[in-house]
């Protein structure tokens, strides 16, 4: 077929990082007809990340035709707010679920924005402050208004820049005015020439794979968009499905590449084992275990492995813990979970608290664990335990959560190096782990074998992770699996039926 006369698709997708995940899809059918949608709008949670997240779209908002939300991570969803701040007018499609938990991961999002605005605030004013002060050192006051024009010619410039906050709370209910659900394996159609239909995914609680069809009266091209992949649920009961039939449809695959260990396999079973070594040991010691996780569904991962680790008794004495759950936000996820999943993940001795309790936890004699909602050891509630709790030989920090490399670097210090915490000389005493096992994320070999069922894919596109852990992946995938897929990890491919037109 002529190849003017064949539906083409551009999909962009905005993330070269692990956060920030966007993808933007033009479908261009052959009577010329257009139309752009986007799939995910997310926070980048990388470095610099509040310059990033003020950055303009790439695509216009308000030619965006509607939107869909595939789970309720932040770096998938936490910039819609944004997006019609910025003009978008059509509907988020999403499921139920994550409609139901959008409220506290928005609200949360917008915390954390406030406060980290607040902060690059005063820095810009510091700043400009100091300029201005040089420029009055340099000229002295009261000169005359050639010598002032002369000036700004090349007077001292502030480094940074006025800090933006793209959102506030109030932006966040018009954004969910706009949400419409869809249940999984139900067929909508958004526009004309186009259905989509979403399918279970368990990376977390209402997570969807997303089938999109666009079609005339004489083709039809298939894709599928897995959002961030897992396969199995053990706080939800959740399990991925996607039919065979589908499978054998879809022309196009655009996936995550999996976040951690890309490279190989990745041995769960061994850490968990070191884990509950770990625990074994600080019950001898009357220790305290603090648990530093996002609040959304990490939190909960844990609670389950608690409660099966306790189901098995793994060692004698490991219904001695204590385990306390402090966190704002992880408490109304947890709440929400509760009423949508039940309460099996519920371990024994499982006691909520705030605020007003911190101090006496604290100071209460071990084996204790203290699950806090704090990844980057900068936030959340661990802060107010935080400068004691790091100069604790008798505490153990367990990271259960993706961190960023500045928090890597810190626990990869040896113990009893001295580092500023909140303003604060702390000596490095407490024990640190990161635990890749409570990872959400599709280990590489299960990627492997999900791929392998689009037999008839022309191309895998990935986009979502690290440019290193998507070119392991690749890498690994071409030597490792006896597959013809085409793979590609690009910013704008064009897709017609026949396969890739152009790559950019
Ligand atoms: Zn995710």
């Amino acid at each position: 077929m002529d190849s003017r006369l064949k539906i083409k698709a551009y999909v962009t997708s905005y993330s070269e990082e692990v956060t920030g995940s966007c993808n933007h899809v033009k479908v261009v059918w052959p009577d010329g007809r257009e139309l752009s949608f986007v799939i995910d709008c997310g926070l980048f949670q990388e470095k610099e990340h509040l310059e990033r997240n003020a950055e303009k779209f790439v695509f216009t908002p308000s030619n965006i035709a509607f939107a869909i939300a595939t789970h309720v991570h932040t770096d998938h969803v936490g910039r819609f707010p944004y997006l019609v701040k910025k003009g978008f007018m059509g509907r988020i499609y999403t499921t139920e679920e994550t409609k139901q938990l959008l409220p506290c991961i928005l609200s949360e999002t917008s915390d954390r924005l406030q406060e980290e605005y607040d902060v690059a605030l005063k820095k810009y004013k510091a700043e400009k402050k100091a300029v201005r002060k040089a420029k009055l050192d340099s000229k002295g006051r009261g000169k005359r208004d050639k010598q002032r024009r002369e000036y700004t010619k090349d007077k001292p410039k502030t480094e940074t820049h006025m800090p933006v906050l793209i959102f506030e709370r109030k932006d966040i209910d018009v954004c969910l005015d706009r949400v419409n659900t869809v249940a999984p394996f139900e067929t909508f159609s958004p526009a004309e020439g186009l259905e989509i239909t979403f399918y279970p995914n368990a990376h977390i609680g209402g997570a969807v794979l997303v089938h999109v069809r666009a079609f005339d009266e004489s083709e039809e091209l298939n894709f599928l968009f897995t959002g961030d992949l897992g396969m199995t649920n053990p706080v939800t009961g959740g399990v991925t499905i996607i039919p065979d039939e589908v499978c054998k449809k879809i022309d196009f695959v655009v996936s995550e590449a999996t976040y951690g260990a890309s490279d190989g396999p990745r041995d769960d079973e061994a850490e968990r084992q070191r884990h509950i070594k770990i625990l074994e040991n600080v019950r001898k010691k009357r220790g305290t275990v603090m648990y530093m996780s996002n609040s959304l569904e990490r939190p909960q991962k844990v609670c389950a492995d608690l409660v099966s680790m306790q189901k098995e008794n793994v060692f004698e004495g490991i219904k001695d813990f204590k385990i306390y759950f402090d966190s704002t936000f992880g408490i109304k996820c947890h709440s929400k979970y509760v009423k949508l999943y039940g309460t099996d993940y519920v371990p024994e001795n499982f006691r909520i608290i705030d605020k007003t309790d911190r101090e006496l936890v604290a100071a209460e004699q071990g084996p204790k664990m203290i699950i806090c909602t704090s990844p980057r050891l900068y936030q959340g509630s661990f802060v107010t335990y935080g400068a004691k709790m790091l100069a604790n030989k008798n505490v153990t920090l367990i990271f259960v959560a993706y961190i960023p490399e500045n928090v890597r670097n810190i626990v990869n210090l040896p113990r009893g190096t001295e580092i500023e915490y909140m303003g604060e000389k702390v000596k490095l005493m407490c024990k640190m782990y990161n635990f890749g096992y409570y990872s959400s994320h599709i280990p590489p070999e299960d990627l492997d074998k999900f791929l392998a069922r689009f037999e008839n894919a022309k191309a895998l596109l990935f986009n979502h992770g690290t440019v290193e852990a998507k070119s392991n992946y690749v890498r690994r995938y071409k030597t490792d699996v006896n597959s013809t897929h085409n793979l590609l990890f690009g910013r704008t491919v064009m897709l017609t039926s026949d396969g890739i037109k152009k790559y950019y």
